[in-house]
């Protein structure tokens, strides 16, 4: 393989802020970048040479990304095949669609998961609502069902017998289930009784060369990552089964460029993998304080086969996600977060991803904090969100 040198062009399918802090670690080595997105305006725009608008199945748009691309990746998993393929026709696309197709199919991505020995919960694929309805009754109790395509920040997701304290779908059964996610294939899943949440972030260079940052400890709320902490701290056998698990997966589907696996650790101490995700994940924002390499470099020197970078910790992180919610008022009316007061919090720093429109539950920032524990880390960042 040759090296694409500082001073070539990535291409990048996709524009959110996962392309778009992609883009700045690109630039500071000195790449060019271009982006393609359905919003003209994403947050991306801002920070590359050129933004092609274009449908995550625009396979036109995607050649012409890929003509004037030395290489071209991806940050989000939704992007087609036929994208994919199209682009190939001009450039190295990394992740290829090999392990793309694989990935952006919940059940594709099980059964692969399965068929390799990684370790799951409790699941069933189901392709109508009499499946469904058999693999509710099957698995018995509490559910979570997420359609087989699409899904993010626990949307395209039905959580089933969770009692009224939960959303308005809580009480529902299969054939509300059904039509909720718009009666297409899905996956139901055993709702296990989590002890934390882990994750293992692995960059594996088109020669096969890989190397995986140590985990990061995440917590959820309402199924969307509220904080982040690296490193995780679990205790070391965990640590180096969630490395195997992950190196395994990794180069098992073969990938090139970055692999989130997310892990549930179970109350009854089994480690479990939830789901893949072939691009820079929320869960490894604070390796740009926490490790010697970051998330997004690491990307970079990945999918242009550069040598990996170190990814060691030198001092603990956390972030904390910043959702459209903070920019709504009790009473919804517009409201600025109060940056200068959470930024007073030694150690805390800002980031914001340029979107237009605040929604309730979208991404709109993080903040990220050091900490000399990573306890101190998360609860200097909750502090400074607090303050918001
Ligand atoms: P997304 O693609 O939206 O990240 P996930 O499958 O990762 O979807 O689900 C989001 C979150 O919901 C998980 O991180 C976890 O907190 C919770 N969750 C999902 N599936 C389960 C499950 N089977 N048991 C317990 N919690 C779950
Ligand atoms: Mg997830």
């Amino acid at each position: 393989m040759t090296a694409i040198l500082p001073g070539a062009t990535i291409g990048i399918l996709g524009g959110g802020q996962l392309g778009r802090m992609t883009a700045m670690a690109a630039r500071s080595l000195g790449y060019r970048i271009q982006v393609m997105d359905p919003d003209p305006s994403c947050p991306a725009r801002f920070v590359v040479d050129a933004c092609f608008e274009g449908a995550w199945d625009d396979a036109r748009v995607a050649a012409d990304l890929a003509r004037g691309s030395d290489v071209v990746t991806l940050e989000i998993e939704q992007v087609s095949l036929a994208c994919l393929d199209a682009a190939a026709k001009y450039a190295p696309v990394r992740p290829s669609a090999g392990p793309m197709r694989i990935i952006q199919d919940r059940i594709l991505q099980k059964k692969w998961l399965a068929e390799h020995g990684a370790p799951l919960g409790p699941w069933r694929a189901a392709e109508s609502e009499t499946e469904l309805a058999e693999a509710l009754s099957e698995l018995g109790g509490k559910c979570f069902v997420k359609s087989a395509r699409g899904g993010y920040d626990g949307r395209s997701q039905v959580k089933i017998g969770f009692g009224e304290s939960h959303i308005s779908e809580s009480r529902c059964g299969a054939p509300d289930a059904w039509r909720l996610l718009g009666a297409k294939p899905c996956v139901a899943e055993k709702a296990l009784d989590l002890d934390k949440e882990i994750s293992v972030m692995v960059a594996r260079a088109p020669g096969g060369e890989a190397k995986s940052f140590p985990s990061a400890l995440n917590h959820h709320e309402n199924q969307i990552l509220e904080w982040s902490v690296i490193p995780s701290s679990v205790p070391a056998d965990l640590e180096s089964r969630a490395q195997e698990i992950a190196a395994q997966i990794a180069s098992g589907l073969g990938i090139e460029g970055l692999l989130a696996v997310e892990m549930f650790v179970a109350k009854n101490g089994e480690l479990l993998v939830n789901e893949l995700a072939p691009r820079p994940h929320n869960s490894y924002h604070a390796s740009e304080l926490a490790c010697v390499t970051s998330q997004f470099e690491q990307a970079v020197r990945a999918v242009c086969d550069l040598p990996l970078g170190d990814v060691s910790v030198v001092q603990p992180a956390a972030i904390a996600n910043l959702l459209g919610d903070l920019w709504l008022g009790e009473d919804g009316e517009a409201r600025e977060p109060r940056f200068d007061r959470a930024l007073a919090i030694p150690g805390v720093s800002l980031h914001l991803y340029e979107k237009h429109k605040p929604r309730k539950g979208r991404k709109m920032g993080h903040l990220s904090a050091v900490g000399k524990t990573p306890d101190e880390a998360v609860q200097r960042v909750m502090t400074a969100k607090e303050l918001l």
